[in-house]
């Protein structure tokens, strides 16, 4: 299977509509291959645990607040398009069900009604941090969440490399 994906700057319906197909195509291939079955595990294990780091340095708490009292600022409208086919693709892998349309005009595409809808997500969403997480939130705290993204960062980096080699197979 050679499939190519649409350029980065192509509507973000365009690219999930390349990853369903890619996915439709190629499941049976991606989920015999052990290396990339081992992957999705370990990810979704980093994921779960930068999660847990998350609640556990107040993060959470802080975030569910400023949704509910300021809207929230964080995730506006054009984000989206930082995305790629092969990270959707991960994401539909992880059983992310991506949306048809958007949820509010004013905010990213992969926002739903209770956050972000995608598990895989961009180094610039994992990474990010406002002034109110840094004013409020010990540094400490922070700097071990930073260690537990950088492992599902890494698992990620590795998870595109092995899924790029099966569809261009
Ligand atoms: S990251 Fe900052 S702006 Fe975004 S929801 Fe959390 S506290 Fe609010
Ligand atoms: S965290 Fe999710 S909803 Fe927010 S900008 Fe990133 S992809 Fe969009």
């Amino acid at each position: 299977m050679n499939i190519r994906q649409p350029p980065l700057s192509s509507p973000i319906e365009e690219k999930i509509a390349w990853a369903e197909n890619c996915y439709n195509k190629a499941d049976s291939q991606f989920f015999k291959d052990r290396t990339i079955i081992d992957l999705l595990d370990r990810l979704k294990k980093a994921i779960q645990t930068s999660h847990e780091e998350m609640k556990a340095a107040g993060i959470v708490d802080l975030c569910r607040e400023c949704e509910r009292n300021e809207g929230g600022s964080c995730c506006g409208a054009g984000l989206e398009n930082k995305y790629d086919g092969w990270l959707l693709l991960i994401n539909l892998l992880l059983n992310v069900k991506l949306p048809k349309k958007r949820h509010d005009p004013e905010s990213c595409f992969f926002l739903g009604e209770t956050g972000c809808l995608l598990l895989a997500r961009h180094v610039i969403c994992v990474n990010y941090v406002c002034n109110k997480i840094t004013d409020r939130i010990d540094p400490q705290a922070i700097k071990a969440l930073r260690e537990k993204e950088g492992e599902e960062l890494n698992t990620l980096f590795l998870l595109h490399e092995n899924v790029k080699k099966i569809c261009r197979i």
